[in-house]
């Protein structure tokens, strides 16, 4: 090893310790086994559904993600990175690695954002739940608004909490596999770091929930992992 590559390997791994668990953090092309088993969010989330979204739906996105690499000749191997400016991408795999891409980061973070029923604190505390709710005047209004992101999005997508480049909080939605990261994708004014995500996608809830999808984000709510939202918010804060 040359000095120069030396130079160049030690900054990099120097970067990756700075980089936390954060929504902004690296996600690499492979995908990371589910952090609980698949029975953990019971009674709220399936344990079938939880399998097959894992198993089968994001395994999927992972592995179309790695054919359209292959097929663009890119060796990117940080999928955020990839999805956050889509402009270097070769048009005739554009659409491909945005939906797998979206697809891959996006459920990546989901599972984080979820943990074991009865697990962590109930609601956002500290200074993530000062801002929600000086943003959006208490908890439960906060609730409502995101779940109507998640109930008005029309067909597959997200519904989003993210942090705005100025600092403040913001719900937002997101078509397909979109997410709030894709410049050039989304609105400039809907961009932003995501700290809470949910997938409102029919394959998120139908066997258990088939067409009440308010039901589902209702039950949602009982496992969402709020100490890892308030790691992402600040991380993003910082
Ligand atoms: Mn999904």
């Amino acid at each position: 090893m040359n000095r120069r590559s030396f130079i160049t390997t030690a900054s990099t791994a120097v970067a990756a310790t700075f980089i936390s668990s954060t929504s902004q953090a690296a996600i690499g092309l492979t995908q990371d086994a589910l952090p609980y088993a698949p029975e953990a969010l019971e009674p709220h989330i399936d344990a079938v559904t939880m399998g097959i979204h894992h198993g089968k739906h994001h395994a999927a996105y992972v592995k179309n993600l790695g054919d359209a690499l292959k097929a663009a000749s890119l060796t990117q191997t940080d999928a955020v990175a990839l999805v956050s400016d889509l402009s270097t991408v070769p048009e005739a795999q554009r659409t491909l690695i945005r939906n797998n891409g979206g697809g891959h980061v996006n459920h990546t973070w989901f599972w984080k954002w979820m943990a074991p029923t009865g697990s962590g604190p109930k609601g956002p505390e500290g200074k993530l739940g000062e801002a929600i709710q000086s943003t959006f005047t208490s908890i439960d209004d906060f609730k409502k608004l995101f779940g109507e992101a998640g109930t008005k999005r029309f067909g597959s997508g997200w519904a989003w909490l993210i942090v705005k480049p100025d600092g403040k909080l913001a719900v937002t939605s997101t078509p397909n596999q979109d997410n709030p990261l894709m410049k050039g994708i989304v609105a400039d004014t809907d961009l932003g770091t995501p700290i809470l995500g949910l997938d409102v996608w029919e394959h998120a809830y139908y066997l258990k929930y088939q067409n009440k999808r308010p039901d589902y984000i209702a039950a949602w709510w009982n496992v969402v992992n709020w100490a890892e939202v308030a790691k992402g918010y600040e991380a993003a804060k910082a």
